[in-house]
């Protein structure tokens, strides 16, 4: 069969959100030609070993398991970064928090945390833009640590990866950034009965009955581990915003503003440390 043949049909048969994106990037990986080329060349023909790999991938597809988990891979910001099931796939709409952050107005060696950086999305994303910058990640999954170590030793980025639940193991000292996209789904929200977060696991989604209790220990700690005039930015869920630039004034951090992600939603709040 050709690939476009078994692309088309593979989509009708996973369904979903975004089926014909899903079946190209399976073809991708099995194939190894890129999605441009599949629409160039639409009538090339699926070798039988090629098709039975492809073929296996779609079963996966079909039984929920992430594109991203069946790959091992998820492109974040400019980098294709190895994923697996210790930790969250990273999430587009995380790239807007590196978007805000490469805007702030900070030193050329700014020292920058990552507090639960999962994959090392948004360390790793920073790193590559700002070579001056020092950062550190921290995570308190083992198999973060050691899936962010991997990823930064892959791309060849300067990252120092830390095993930590949030703050609790670090050496004291003082950044000018602190991020986080923590966990902050609230239990028994349904939608951790659909789709991917189904494969990933509930300590990087999960915080307590309002889904805030990460969010509020960061904000409550992060004052100390800030330099003067330094700036924590946190990712939210996209009905908790007036929550946690509550909780952001609480804890005495000054211009105090929320940013949106691509759907236009509330995602991320920041506020500085006053001078
Ligand atoms: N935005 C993710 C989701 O809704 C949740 C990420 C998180 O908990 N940090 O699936």
């Amino acid at each position: 069969m050709t690939c476009e043949a078994l692309v088309r049909q593979a989509a009708r048969e996973i369904g979903g959100e975004s089926p014909r994106l899903d079946a190209e990037l399976l073809m991708e990986h099995v194939t190894g030609w890129s999605r441009t080329s599949q629409r160039a060349w639409p009538e090339r023909a699926v070798s039988d070993a090629q098709r039975s790999r492809f073929d296996a991938c779609v079963a996966q597809r079909k039984a929920g398991r992430p594109v991203a988990h069946i790959l091992g891979s998820q492109s974040f910001w400019s980098l294709s970064l190895q994923v697996n099931d210790t930790t969250l796939i990273p999430r587009p709409d995380t790239e807007c928090l590196v978007e805000a952050a490469l805007a702030l107005p900070l030193p050329v060696t700014a020292k920058v945390l990552d507090l639960g950086t999962g994959t090392g999305a948004i360390a790793l994303a920073l790193a590559s833009e700002r070579p001056g910058w020092r950062v550190v990640a921290s995570d308190a999954a083992p198999g973060a640590v050691a899936l962010a170590r991997a990823n930064a030793r892959s791309l060849g980025l300067p990252v120092t990866v830390l095993a930590s639940h949030w703050f609790e193991a670090l050496p004291a000292q003082q950044f000018d950034l602190i991020l986080a996209n923590p966990p902050y789904i609230a239990e028994g929200d349904r939608h951790l009965a659909e789709g991917d977060v189904r494969f990933e696991p509930r300590s990087a989604l999960v915080a307590g009955t309002d889904g805030l209790d990460d969010l509020r220990l960061i904000i409550a700690e992060a004052p100390q581990w800030l330099a003067a005039g330094g700036w924590l930015m946190v990712e939210h869920g996209y009905d908790q915003a007036a929550a946690v630039r509550a909780l952001f004034a609480g804890a005495g951090f000054v211009a105090v503003a929320s940013g949106e992600d691509y759907g236009g939603n509330e995602r991320y709040t920041l506020g500085r440390q006053s001078l």
